[in-house]
């Protein structure tokens, strides 16, 4: 255990450069009670993810990364400082690898065997390489891939239609926002009333309803009324889903996202939120069977809506493999959401583009923005983006924005915020990074390779090209983890995040990686065929060598 750890503020430097200094923020902010789930437990989001393996570990990055110099690199195995290298001062800071397995040993069972050892750490994807930024993180892309349901099913908005979910952990608490923001109304379940709550306190939920008698009431009159509103009914989806199918409940719009990546992280139905913890750790086995069987349940009742016409996307978190190993043989009729609606702005290279501002002064954010709109506010929805979650968008931990931005505009936004630094209009440094969840960046045929259209869905040279690349190219820091959102033996995946500090070395260093990183995303889907990425690449001058077509 440790005292709440939150990030230090201002200009003045507690580590001796900025780049190490916004590690050193970056990880404390990953653990800022505002911002982790439960930071006690060093858990960020998304089930089990973590920013250091364990205290004494937490303790002694803080160490290395406050006395590290510009010509080091430290090396962080599994969420603990392993060694401290002479490197240069392109080369990376820090450098980590978080929960890789060999292939055949990669399983949850071998994973919490060596976990249980102190040997290894769940990193998830931003958990594990300091690059969380709170439930915002994930808004922008929940709001576009609702934008994008709107577009394909509801004339342009959700007003008027009822979208069912389940999840207000980390992640998934932002699809009530993301659903509002696009006008309709979002009715989601959650077993862990404290969460729920909690999702209203950021504004990012508008009531935790008494009971499901009254939810649906209040849905039904908001749907009516064509009125935007979201209500979390405190229950397990195994049950509530089912009993709102049986009803005959009208419901457009079904996904989730329980933490259905981890068996152990999926309440099974009939088991009390309080003796979760106590039941999962005695018993894994037994727990995780039970954990399949309601997820079989739960993704039945998804099927029953799908049947009954409703728009059904999988949400990224393994729930149709888990049921299926649950004994649900239809699992998989229903798609995931990159092959239905984000695969076309990965051929472009768009992903989930992010910085956060190292002042803590929220003004800071707020003169990016606007930095935002005057480069790219031809771009309607990114505008309207910009412009909600500069109204609504409560901050967590250290002020950031999120924004998907592709190749060819992330470089020119990372140059602007560099130069915004050197001018004095931003207060200090900011940091700029992504999700692992981008265009060139992972493997995870469960998600975002799913379904390509070449076949390749589970070949992970591209994340390791990627994170080579980016240390190749003057990324502040880099990681390369395994089993990120899907879980373990499903993905693998590469992050990187650079530091604008203002300075000459950085601009070069921006300019390379922001315009590398997200190439590698167009390179990946030209080669794998898609029409698109190659016409990116053509009229963006990358080359590929062996082009299609
Ligand atoms: P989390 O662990 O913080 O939250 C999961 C929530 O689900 C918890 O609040 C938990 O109480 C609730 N829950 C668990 N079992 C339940 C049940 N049977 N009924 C009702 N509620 C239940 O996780 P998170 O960070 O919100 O991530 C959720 C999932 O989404 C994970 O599997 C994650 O890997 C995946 N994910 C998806 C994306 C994406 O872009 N789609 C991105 C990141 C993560």
């Amino acid at each position: 255990m440790s005292t709440p750890v939150t990030a230090a503020r201002g200009t003045a430097l507690t580590a001796r450069s900025w780049s190490t200094e916004a590690a050193l923020r970056m990880l404390h902010n990953n653990l800022d009670p505002e911002v982790a789930e439960r930071p006690e437990d060093l858990v960020v989001y998304g089930g089990t993810g973590k920013a250091a393996r364990d205290w004494p570990s937490f303790h002694a990055l803080t160490r290395e990364l406050t006395d590290l110099r510009e010509d080091e690199t430290l090396l962080v195995q599994s969420g603990r400082p392993v060694g401290v290298l002479r490197t240069h001062e392109w080369a990376p800071r820090v450098l980590l690898a978080n929960a890789n397995l060999v292939p055949d040993w990669a399983s949850w069972p071998e994973f919490r065997r060596l976990d249980a050892l102190g040997l290894t750490m769940y990193g998830q994807m931003t958990a594990g390489s300091w690059i969380y930024i709170g439930t915002q993180g994930i808004l922008q892309g929940t709001y576009e891939t609702f934008a994008a349901v709107a577009e394909k099913r509801f004339g342009g908005s959700l007003r008027g239609t009822v979208t069912v979910t389940a999840g207000l952990g980390g992640m998934g608490g932002a699809q009530p926002l993301a659903v509002t923001m696009n006008e309709g109304v979002a009715l989601v379940v959650e077993c862990d009333a404290e969460r729920a709550h909690r999702r209203v306190a950021t504004r990012y939920l508008d009531e935790v309803a008494s009971d499901l008698d009254s939810a649906i009431r209040t849905v039904e009159r908001a749907r009516r009324g064509g009125e935007p509103l979201s209500v979390a009914v405190i229950g397990n989806a195994a049950e509530i889903l089912p009993e709102l199918l049986r009803r005959g409940v009208e419901v457009d719009i079904v996904t989730d996202q329980t933490s259905a990546h981890d068996p152990l992280a999926y309440l099974p139905k009939g088991v009390a939120p309080e003796d979760w913890g106590d039941y999962a750790a005695a018993k894994p086995d037994e727990f995780t069977d039970r954990a399949r069987e309601s997820m079989a349940e739960h993704v039945e009742a998804m099927l029953g809506f799908l049947d009954a016409g409703a728009e059904v996307f999988d949400y990224g978190n393994s729930l149709r493999e888990e049921a299926r190993l649950g004994g649900c043989a239809r699992a998989f009729d229903y798609p995931g959401f990159v092959p239905a609606y984000i695969r076309p702005l990965f051929c472009e290279g768009k992903g989930p583009f992010r910085w956060a501002a190292l002042s803590g002064d929220p003004a800071d954010i707020a003169a990016t923005d606007r930095a935002v709109l005057e480069l790219f506010g031809d771009d309607d929805r990114l505008a309207r983006w910009i412009r909600m979650a500069g109204e609504r968008v409560a901050f967590q931990g250290l002020p950031a924005r999120i924004c998907w931005l592709g190749y060819g505009e992330r470089d020119r936004a990372g140059q602007r915020f560099n130069d915004m630094v050197a001018s004095g209009e931003l207060s200090a440094p900011v940091v700029i990074g992504r999700d692992h969840l981008d265009c060139g960046s992972v493997a995870s045929p469960y998600r975002e390779t799913e379904g390509m259209a070449d076949g390749s869905d589970a070949i992970a040279d591209w994340p390791l090209l990627n994170a080579l690349v980016n240390t190749a190219s003057g990324a502040t820091w880099v990681s390369l983890h395994h089993g990120g959102g899907v879980g373990m033996g499903r993905s693998i995946h590469a992050g990187q995040v650079t530091v604008a500090d203002g300075t000459e070395l950085a601009a070069r260093k921006l300019d390379r990686v922001l315009t590398n990183d997200p190439a590698t995303g167009v390179l990946r889907h030209a080669d794998a065929g898609y029409g698109r990425a190659v016409e990116v690449a053509d009229g963006r001058g990358l080359r590929v060598p062996m082009r299609a077509g």
